[in-house]
Parts: structure tokens; sequence; C-alpha cells
């Protein structure tokens, strides 16, 4: 929302939350917005199209758009399964963009694999150089 209203308003437009929000609530009301909550309060808007799930990045939150992960054979055993007739659905999977996952990769689940690009290991030498504490 914050994001909507500095972006209108970088654009040259007058915009301030309370305006936005309402506009935001009407584009809600006939589905021309939806909702994407991403499951820690933070919620994502974005146009109403053909249906599709996402994909988070739990380091960078950039988020992205998939193809949808359930199909009607599933939704259909979750509602013989539960009881309740499911009317939509919102997927947002959690998981490492690229450019995290290529950043994370060569120090965890490859730390003894042989990297084929071997990169020097950045060390951390800031804790190693602590000076040491002047005693009275
Ligand atoms: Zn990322
Ligand atoms: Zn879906």
């Amino acid at each position: 929302m914050e994001q909507i209203t500095s972006g209108l308003q970088a654009a040259g437009h007058q915009a301030d939350f309370s305006s936005v929000w309402r506009a935001v609530e009407r584009l809600l009301r006939t589905h021309a917005l939806e909702r994407v909550p991403l499951g820690d309060g933070a919620t994502q808007y974005e146009l109403a199209g053909a249906h599709h799930d996402h994909v988070r990045c739990v380091r960078c939150h950039a988020l992205a758009a998939i193809d949808c992960v359930l199909h009607e054979s599933e939704l259909r055993g979750a509602e013989r399964a539960s009881g309740w007739s499911i009317l939509e659905h919102r997927v947002v999977l959690d998981g490492l963009c690229p450019a995290c996952r290529d950043a994370q990769a060569p120090r965890s689940a490859h730390a003894n694999c042989v990297s084929p690009r071997a990169e020097p290991a950045a060390r951390d030498t800031a804790s190693a150089a602590r000076p040491a504490r002047a005693r009275r």
C-alpha cells in the first residue's frame, strides 16, 4: 500500500494514503485487483487475471508468479476430506530466488562438494581481528 502511494507520488500524482486505500478497496470489491497474502502480515496486491500461484524468496522477499501448483483432483480430494466447498485458493510457496540460491549454495548445501567454479571463501575477519580490551 505504501508502495502504491509512493509510486503514484513519484509519478507526479497527488495521492494520499486514504484515497489510495479507498481505490484499492473498490478494485478488490469488483475483483479487478487481488490480494496476495504473504503469510507474515504483509500483503501484495496485483491485477486480477488468469489464476496463478506465487513463490516468494525467504531472503529478499521477491515475489514471482508461477503456474498453479494444485490440480483440480487435489482440490476435490480436499473437499471430500474436509466437507467444505473450496471456492478459490492462493498458494504462496516459500523458497529461494535464483540470485539468493546462488549466493547461498557454496556455503551451505554444497559446502562439502567440489565446486566447478572455485571461488575464494569470503572470511569473516571482523570477529577475528577484535582488539584486546585495555585493562586498568
Ligand atoms: Zn531472493
Ligand atoms: Zn493455484
